[in-house]
């Protein structure tokens, strides 16, 4: 078999097995990434897919709005840092950008926001909902054989993570960065266990994995590490060293390279984290018992932070420039 991600040749290592759903869960010898194989059938994709919105009547999130402003900020301000200086000209494609919160962020910082979203209720909502007027309603591989426009800023924001073949859509966004220009990528990383550190989220996965796997339990995940792969929605888990690769290996030099962690300011701004100022509060009032809960999660915080900074915890994300051939 050859690994969808470093093109070796490969034994794939089996790390879960399915309980007769969508695939196993393997791990390339070479480059490490994780993977489901057999992948699902393109029925099963489109189904899941398909339905994901439908159902729901989606409105206006005034929160969504905020988070994706503060994040964009962050992602300019990294820009910044790297000498780069966007204007009203520069364009910046949301690849499967979803509802266009980031579109619309991006919009407002006066970039020349473009949206390509396949899913026909979140363009529906971007249009009604967020005013966007740039829209592009494809699909990966049909925008890539079709479009023939290069991008300043290309934004592919968790959606690697859910593709079938990660080589061929690195291929198609390389193609489409403008020289010098730049790709964002993020995904979770496959490589962390602070999923597993977090009260409610290490809940969240270990419900999940033992739904849907065999032999899960918490110390199966914390030394096999199959995150997040969880099909049919995510079926590859990357890492810094195996994403950064798989650009390099498409003319995408990384610029630079940030680990992150549930409720990061700027890359996870929807978990709020807490606060030690709120600690010494609640002691000045004497409410011990708060006192001490709040403690008791700003230790865990901190040692969050500390995976976080050994790049154990639970985001990656990568800014590449295209180079000139
Ligand atoms: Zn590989």
């Amino acid at each position: 078999m050859i690994c969808k991600v470093c093109q070796t040749d490969i034994k794939p290592k089996l790390l879960f097995k399915n309980k007769g759903s969508f695939g196993n869960i393997h791990r390339c010898p070479e480059c490490k990434v994780a993977f489901v194989f057999p992948q699902p059938t393109d029925e099963v994709l489109n189904t899941y897919y398909n339905g994901m919105y439908s159902d729901l009547t989606v409105s206006f999130d005034e929160k969504k709005m905020t988070w994706a402003a503060h994040s964009m900020q962050g992602y300019l301000d990294v820009l910044k840092k790297l000498r780069i200086s966007p204007d009203s000209t520069t364009t910046f494609l949301d690849l499967g950008g979803g509802l266009g919160y980031y579109s619309k962020a991006a919009a407002s910082h006066d970039l020349h926001a473009i949206l390509v979203e396949k899913d026909p209720v979140s363009v529906q909502f971007a249009k009604e909902h967020l005013q966007l007027e740039n829209i592009i309603e494809k699909d990966l591989s049909e925008f890539f054989s079709t479009n023939k426009e290069r991008y300043d800023i290309v934004f592919f924001r968790h959606v690697i993570e859910h593709v079938t073949d990660p080589t061929a859509v690195m291929e198609g966004i390389s193609n489409i960065v403008k020289p010098n220009g730049l790709l964002i990528i993020e995904t979770d990383n496959n490589a962390g266990i602070e999923l597993l550190i977090k009260g409610g989220v290490r809940k969240f996965y270990l419900d999940l994995y033992k739904k849907n796997f065999q032999n899960v339990s918490f110390l199966n995940l914390l030394f096999k590490r199959p995150f997040a792969v969880d099909p049919p929605r995510h079926l590859f888990g990357f890492r810094m060293n195996n994403l950064a690769g798989l650009l390099e290996s498409n003319n995408l030099k990384p610029k630079e390279k940030v680990h992150y962690r549930l409720g990061h300011p700027v890359y996870w701004p929807n978990i709020p984290s807490p606060k030690a100022k709120n600690i010494i509060k609640s002691i000045l009032k004497l409410r011990i018992r708060k006192a001490l809960a709040l403690s008791v999660s700003y230790a865990n915080l901190l040692f969050r932070k500390l995976l976080q900074a050994l790049g154990l915890s639970s985001g990656i994300c990568i800014y590449a420039q295209k180079q000139p051939k």
